[in-house]
Formats: structure tokens, C-alpha cells, sequence
């Protein structure tokens, strides 16, 4: 079904009927504000009511039944209606470990993925540097030599005739190294203290490629940082069009809600003149950058709440470790594939048990970055003993982002400590070519172990860690019930046994996400009381074939009873 064939007829006020139907708020609202919207199917994520053909909201975007369509028609018979036809409805998909700033940044940047050759790149450029600011560095992210005919690393001299002054810097597609046009290497070489690109000298970690000794335009690893160090920090008109884009790209992907992990004081300051401008198409759960002020911020002046209802700060987000392809992860045995390397801490451990005490005594939740089996140790010891000491609420749901690889001894323990597990399935499907080359076979049993969590009661929200990972939640439904990347590949699934159905998968992007936030009273189910923010999709998610859970199309995405996003 299209969206344009929604069906949308107003009607005029006359007067509700409030009824004692079981599913229904209290409040009588201005009948000429109701709308009825009936759907083939509406899977509410309400255990007392699970599905559903009809539903009703009032002006304000609360919903005030959920029934048949002939029920709801006959009670409100003045509402507006809105059919969804032979659609699937399902409430607001909601990211519980994203970064809004960060898809934003991506989005500004030219995207050079799949291009074949060098005068595709280039040619892709020209069109990019045409929309940029004027003047501003052209950046651009996924080229990949492997594609072109020379299959050689490019130079700087590729691009310095199309862009002789203008900055241009161009990270490959895995983010291990980036080519830059001789402008960007001279806006380098100017910074001070900068030593020559040129010569035989080489960072630590990285690698400067040049021929004859003279910088060619191509910077490995650590590297790539005496380019980057160059470029300007985005300015306001910056950051204000890359948060636009990314809220756009999040609602047209079916997200109404975002838990953003990592909000500094900048970012939440922006979000809040979106929202007093009415800018946000979606919900906001920030969870403040806690390593930073933010922290202290919200020690001094409470959690913040935009009086909207599209923003509010919920937590402080902490780290504990690195990542696992970049062997960061801390782990309590060496790599398998690095002897002598058990990762490493990107915080001290009394400078992070410190933090979340002082979380806990203002009243804050804590969620918190573990990826290695060392990290979570690390978080699970130290949020026992914060949770076990004075001031820690009862209903706290301290979370663990990402929870990656976790000793199968120490997952017992998130349920004891009522933690929840903050995960996302497309890193394990991203991850899975060479986890288990990092962890070896036994580890890999406590390894993106949603099912084992799940056993154990332990709440699963879901996610994605855009921009680390796609935007797009169909992507994280399909890599939760498949554990296959999107070719199908392995068969069967990798370490099928952790594999969720469709439905656990849906509630962890719904329900669960949302309840990961103490959000549950205002969204993740579409119960009277709660907000309007739902899902049109072509098909049920709950029906289709597991293979083709990405293949779904969002038709259109509601949030307070409003479209944000309608395809087409
Ligand atoms: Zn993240």
C-alpha cells in the first residue's frame, strides 16, 4: 500500500463517546481533534491487548483506544480517519545506542562508496563541493582502490586538479586510511609544531606512505591524524544542517525515538533550539557525555526535560574500553590473535567507579561502554558496589552498552544487579568474519550472547550505534532473527543458538528500548495514555520471512498522532 493512498477524511466536531471499553483513557476529548486510524494489523507491544485493527488518539497525540475499527468508528464517530489499508502498524522503533551528531558529520560528507574508478570519485566530488559551504574542506568517506582498474593506492596529484586550493580529505572505506590533495597536506605542514610530511621519520602506529621520500597523499592509521588535526571544528551553521540531516534520515528509516549516547553540553544546547523551534520530528533520550562536564551539569541542575516532550536528558553515558576490531576491547586473557595483547582501559577504574558514584548520588542513571570481558568485569564490579551502597534507587536500570563479550560466569550477574543489556545486533553480524580469530572459540560463548541475556531475564534493548553501523533498524530486526550478513551468509546463522525471534527483536526496538530509558509510561507500546508514535509498514514484521525482515518498506512514521515522514 502507498502512503498517498492513505485515506484522510476530516470531520467535524460533534462529541466523543467515552465508553468503558478496557482499552481507553479517561479524559473526553474535543471530538473534532480524535483521529481513527485502521491498518490491516497493529501489533501494539501491549501484552493485555497485543493486536489490534484500529486505534485512536486525541488533538495532543495520546492515544485513547486501541480496538477494532468498528468499535473505534462507532465511539468516535467524528474522528478523523485514516486507513492504512492492507499495512502493517507497529509502534515508533526506537535506537537505544546511537549518535545523532555523528550520523550528522557523515552525512556532510561526500560519500564515495562504490565508485570504480578515480574519475568517479572525483567526479562525485565536483557534485559535493558544489551543495558544501563555500571554501570549507571537502570530506569524503568510502573509497576503496580494490575497485578500480590500477588497484594501486591514489595520490594527492589525483586530485589537485580538480581541487587545487580546497582542502580535500577522504577516508577509505574501512576508516584505516585516508588520501589527501596537496591543500590538505599544506594546511597540515602549517599547524604548529608540525613536522614534515616528507623525510623517513614515521608516527607511532601509523604510516605516512611516500615515494622518494616525499609524502604521496595517503596517511595509515595513526597517521591520518597529523591531517586531520587540520581541520577547522565544525561551526554552528555546521552542526545545525548536519543534526537536520540526521534527524530526516532517522524518521525516514521508521526511528521516532533515538537514544543518544554521549551528548555534550554543545550538542544538548543545539537539540534544545531544535526543539523550541519544533524542529525535532523525533523523540531525544540523551544520555549526557559523562567524562565531561555534562556530568557535573546534571549533578547542579537536574536531568533536563524540554517541556515538548521531543528532548530530555536521562543518564550519563561512561567508557570503560576500546573496541574489538581494533583489538581495544579490554579482555581478561590475551587476544587470540595477539599474544602478549589483553586490549586496554580508555578510562582509570577509580576515575570511572568515581564518576558513576557521583551519577548514582544525583540521582542519574548510568549507562556505561563495555565491549571486552575485562570491561564488563570492570563495570559489573563497580556498579555492584556503587548499587549496593547509600543513595541507589530501587528501579535504577543501569545499562550496559553493548555488553559484547561477556564471561559466561559474570552473566548472571546483570540480572542480580537488574541491569540492563543495551545491544546491537548488526555489530555481530558486521563483527562475525573475525570475532572469532580476537576471542577464540571458548569466548565466543559469552559473545553477543542476546539469547543467553534473554534467558536469564535480563532486558534487551536494541539498537544500532549508528553511524558505526547503518541508520536503518530493518537492518538490526534482520541481523537479530538471521545472525547472517545480507547475502544469508553463514548458513543457518552465526552461533544460531543466540538468534531472536521476530518478535523479541521488535520488542527490544519498541518496548525494551523504551523501558531502557524509564520512557515506558510515554512510548514503545501503543496503549491508551500513551503517545501516537507508530510505524506504517508495507508488511507485518511479525509474518514475513526472516530473510526478508529488511526488505520491509517504512511507509510512513507518526510521531504524536503526526506524520514525519511519509514515503513515496
Ligand atoms: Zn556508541
Amino acid at each position: 500500500m502507498r502512503l498517498r493512498a492513505l485515506v484522510l477524511v476530516l470531520a467535524v466536531a460533534a462529541c466523543a463517546f467515552p465508553s468503558a471499553a478496557p482499552a481507553q483513557a479517561d479524559a473526553a476529548p474535543a471530538a473534532d481533534a480524535v483521529a481513527v486510524l485502521t491498518a490491516a494489523r497493529i501489533h501494539t507491544q501491549d501484552p493485555s491487548h497485543p493486536q489490534a485493527t484500529a486505534m485512536a488518539w486525541d488533538g495532543e497525540g495520546r492515544i485513547l483506544a486501541v480496538g477494532t475499527a468498528a468499535e473505534l468508528r462507532r465511539r468516535y464517530p467524528q474522528a478523523r480517519r485514516i486507513d492504512a489499508g492492507k499495512a502493517t502498524v507497529v509502534p515508533g522503533l526506537i535506537d537505544a545506542h546511537a549518535h545523532l551528531m555523528g550520523l550528522g558529520y557523515a552525512l556532510m560528507r561526500a560519500d564515495l562508496s562504490g565508485a570504480t574508478s578515480k574519475a568517479e570519485v572525483i567526479e562525485r566530488l565536483r557534485a559535493f563541493a558544489a551543495t558544501a559551504p563555500a571554501g570549507a574542506w571537502i570530506e569524503g568517506r568510502g573509497w576503496d582502490q580494490n575497485r578500480w582498474p590500477e588497484q594501486a593506492f591514489p595520490t594527492a596529484a589525483d586530485l589537485d586538479a580538480a581541487f587545487p586550493d580546497r582542502p580535500v580529505w577522504l577516508e577509505r572505506i574501512d576508516g584505516h586510511a585516508a588520501w589527501a590533495n596537496s591543500a590538505a597536506m599544506r594546511a597540515a605542514q602549517a599547524l604548529e609544531g608540525a613536522r614534515p610530511l616528507d623525510g623517513d621519520w614515521q608516527p607511532q602506529g601509523g604510516q605516512i606512505v611516500r615515494e622518494g621520500g616525499r609524502a604521496t597523499g595517503v596517511f595509515v592509521d595513526a597517521a591520518m591524524r597529523l591531517v586531520e588535526r587540520a581541520i577547522p571544528p565544525p561551526d554552528a551553521a555546521y552542526r545545525e544542517q548536519a543534526l537536520e540531516r540526521a534527524l530526516q534520515v532517522a524518521v525516514a528509516n521508521g526511528l521516532t525515538g533515538v537514544h543518544d549516547m554521549g551528548v555534550s553540553r554543545e550538542d544538548l544546547a543545539l537539540m534544545r533550539r531544535f526543539a523550541d523551534a519544533g524542529r525535532l520530528p523525533l523523540r531525544i533520550s540523551a544520555y549526557a557525555d559523562g567524562d565531561r562536564e555534562a556530568l557535573a551539569d546534571l549533578c547542579e541542575h537536574g536531568l533536563y526535560r524540554h517541556p515538548g516532550g521531543r528532548l530530555q536528558m536521562k543518564g550519563a553515558k561512561l567508557f570503560i574500553d576500546g573496541a574489538l576490531g581494533s583489538r581495544g576491547a579490554a579482555l581478561l586473557a590475551d587476544y587470540s590473535d595477539e599474544p602478549g595483547n589483553r586490549g586496554l582501559l580508555v578510562s582509570d577504574p577509580q576515575a570511572y567507579a568515581a564518576a558513576v558514584i557521583k551519577a548514582r548520588d544525583c540521582g542519574v542513571q548510568v549507562a556505561s561502554h563495555a565491549i571486552g570481558d575485562r570491561g564488563n568485569r570492570i563495570v559489573l564490579d563497580t556498579y555492584a558496589h556503587a548499587l549496593a551502597g547509600q543513595g541507589a534507587r530501587a528501579d535504577h536500570r543501569w545499562r550496559v552498552e553493548h555488553a559484547q563479550v561477556v564471561a559466561p560466569e559474570d552473566l548472571p550477574r546483570f540480572a542480580r544487579l537488574r541491569l540492563v543489556a543495551s545491544m546491537q545486533p548488526t555489530h555481530a553480524t558486521s563483527d562475525m568474519p573475525w570475532a572469532e580469530d580476537r576471542l577464540g572459540p571458548e569466548r565466543l560463548a559469552g559473545a553477543y550472547a542476546w539469547r543467553r541475556f534473554l534467558d536469564l531475564g535480563v532486558p534487551l534493548a536494541l539498537g544500532s550505534d549508528f553511524p558505526v553501523e547503518q541508520v536503518d533498524p530493518r537492518l538490526g530486526l534482520y541481523a537479530a532473527v538471521t545472525r547472517q550478513d545480507r547475502a544469508g551468509q553463514p548458513p543457518g546463522g552465526w552461533l544460531p543458538g543466540q538468534r531472536l525471534s521476530a518478535a523479541e527483536a521488535l520488542r527490544g526496538f519498541t518496548a525494551e528500548a523504551a523501558r531502557a530509558a524509564h520512557d515506558e509510561a510515554e512510548v514503545g507500546r501503543l496503549a491508551p495514555g500513551l503517545r501516537a508514535d507508530f510505524v506504517v509498514l508495507d508488511r507485518d514484521p511479525l509474518a514475513v520471512p526472516a530473510a526478508a525482515l529488511d526488505e520491509l518498506q517504512v511507509r510512513a512514521t507518526w510521531v504524536d498522532g503526526q506524520p514525519v515522514h511519509t514515503a513515496d
